[in-house]
């Protein structure tokens, strides 16, 4: 007998189902067609899960969320997705799962080496929250909901650039990880996005093993590519002028236009299709 096919769509936020004032507006028909038809919608990105849960409880979704570019699992207790777990450990109404190093690792090694070596860096655990707002530019409250971080540490480099690839040897040692994301440098263990995906996905095929899940990825930059990689079907969300990343795969699709109103325009499209040939039951 043929499994029954169901989608999980895994999606990234800012630039993917985000727009530039971090509203989703523009998606609103393809998540109401998400929630008529129960498909789980995940989030992945590199925020943390204080301020992944603000945008769960406004899209009303109970799917678990990869925070912290794949470091963190925050599987809702709601979810019915986990009975007894036992790598994971509770947290108000999640269990909670640290995939990859703990920051408290990640900062004893970095801030070790700055001691030893006199590297010239800052990060988050050095600063106040409006600290934080000062260097990002986020709300008070926003920056409060960035600072609470388990897996990974964001710095400012203001060193030499061959320092800095010393600096990435020595941590390299441990197992962690520098990535440049857009305004700071990132400190972290070896998960990521792509991992994220395939731990959620895992635990839909546990929770439900006759079901054959499909999952689609969303994603807009560098950091999603191994994330849309590992998808049954990519959307790449295009940059403002076109550009975009490159991923392989085998259904490779580009969103029509950026951000959420292309995120909205894709799923929509997925769904149709999918209903469509009738494999979707
Ligand atoms: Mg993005």
């Amino acid at each position: 007998m043929l499994a029954k096919k169901k989608l999980l769509v895994v999606t990234d936020l800012d630039g993917s189902l985000l727009d530039n004032s971090y509203s989703w507006q523009a998606a609103r028909p393809a998540l109401q067609c998400l929630k008529t038809l129960k498909i789980p919608l995940v989030l992945n990105s590199s925020k943390t899960i204080s301020e992944m849960k603000y945008f769960t409880h406004s899209l009303g979704t109970l799917a678990p969320v990869v925070a912290e570019n794949g470091g963190l699992l925050a599987v809702p207790q709601e979810s019915g997705l986990l009975d007894q777990p036992k790598d994971f450990h509770h947290s108000a109404n999640d269990w909670i799962q640290v995939t990859g190093l703990s920051r408290d690792f990640i900062l004893s090694r970095a801030h070790s080496l700055r001691v030893a070596e006199g590297y010239l860096f800052e990060g988050f655990a050095d600063w106040s929250d409006a600290m934080v707002t000062e260097h990002t530019g986020l709300s008070s409250a926003a920056a409060s909901r960035a600072q609470s971080r388990h897996a990974t540490e964001p710095i400012l480099w203001k060193d030499t650039l061959a320092r800095r690839a010393t600096f990435e040897r020595s941590l390299a040692k441990d197992g962690i990880r520098l990535l440049m994301g857009g305004r700071f440098l990132h400190l972290m263990g070896p998960a990521d996005k792509a991992s994220g995906t395939v731990a959620v996905k895992a635990l839909y095929q546990k929770a439900m093993p006759d079901v054959e899940w499909v999952v689609v990825a969303l994603g807009d930059s560098q950091n999603d590519q191994a994330m849309l990689e590992v998808a049954d079907i990519a959307v790449v969300i295009p940059h403002a002028g076109g550009r975009h990343i490159s991923p392989q795969g085998p259904d490779v699709r580009i969103a029509s236009m950026p951000a959420t109103a292309g995120w909205n325009e894709a799923i929509l499209t997925i769904i149709r299709d999918e209903l469509g040939s009738s494999a979707l039951l």
